[in-house]
């Protein structure tokens, strides 16, 4: 069991309110790439125990963790996998994990600001798998085997440019710089009571939007793991956002403004507090 957080660029184990250095602890350096940790996973079970004997490198309330999971390889997320999502999308269920992506290029911590792009950005809370190895043609019963963890996410989404034409710009509406917020941890699958039954929730301002459980996903993770394994290869660190449950801003004629919080939670992963900003900014090159 392990919780893995990424402090200024580097992966750390958490424990106890303080975080440990994956490279002190090991003596690999390597081992603190945030995107090299993954593919020895099976390590960090013994290091998390042996954390309780050592002083931490530094107390989790005086740190903004990144995302978990920095750059990965490929992002692929999954539309329509909750019927009551579905129904409120005037959508019928497709018969086969709807499949898009998110660039990598909009993942952001989980504390990090959201620059708005448009007056109909939208929340979308969602469990997020993370990949431990390189795989193909994963067998449904062996893919909790080949996760790294599970983290949490928002598939924030401007409808706007999703919805230009028909059929929709999924990729991009969901792709804007920093709309793909995850963590705040990384978390071993077995940390889980049940790991077919995690709840996911979110607020705006501290009103609840969403609120769900993983219980209810259509095509659970195995088979998300087994269907994109029997096309794409996977990659250690690549992400799967596993889909959104009902409560979005959409069907509530509502999206977030300049100054919302939007806090997303789920238990033993923790929660994420990303606040609305202009999006009129221009980044740093
Ligand atoms: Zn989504």
């Amino acid at each position: 069991m392990f919780r893995l957080i990424n402090i200024a660029g580097r992966a750390a184990i958490e424990l106890g309110g303080g975080y440990f250095d994956l490279g002190r602890l090991t003596g690999d350096d390597a081992m603190a790439d945030p995107m090299a940790w993954m593919s020895r996973s099976d390590e960090l079970h013994g290091l998390a125990e042996r954390c309780v004997n050592q002083v931490a490198d530094g107390e989790i309330g005086s740190v903004r963790p990144g995302p978990p999971v920095p750059s990965p390889r490929q992002v692929f997320a999954i539309g329509l996998n909750y019927q009551d999502h579905a129904a409120e999308s005037g959508m019928e269920l497709p018969p086969a994990p709807l499949t898009f992506t998110k660039f990598p290029s909009c993942i952001a911590g989980p504390t990090d600001d959201i620059a708005l792009t448009s007056g109909l950005v939208d929340w979308e809370v969602e469990l997020v798998a993370v990949i431990g190895q390189r795989c193909k043609n994963v067998a449904a019963e062996q893919a909790w085997d080949v996760l790294a963890g599970i983290t949490l996410g928002q598939d924030l989404s401007d409808r706007g440019v999703q919805f230009t034409g028909s059929p929709p710009q999924f990729c991009l509406g969901k792709s804007f710089t920093g709309f793909g917020p995850i963590g705040p941890a990384l978390v071993s699958v077995d940390s889980f009571a049940d790991r077919h039954d995690i709840a996911i929730s979110c607020a705006v301002n501290g009103e609840q939007m969403q609120a769900s459980s993983t219980a209810h996903l259509i095509f659970d993770l195995p088979t998300l793991v087994a269907y994109l394994s029997s096309i794409c290869e996977l990659w250690p660190g690549d992400l799967i956002f596993t889909g959104t449950p009902d409560g979005i801003g959409a069907s509530r004629g509502q999206f977030l403004a300049e100054g919302d919080v939007l806090t997303s939670e789920a238990p033993v992963i923790g929660s994420m507090t990303n606040r609305c900003v202009s999006g009129t900014g221009v980044l740093p090159l």
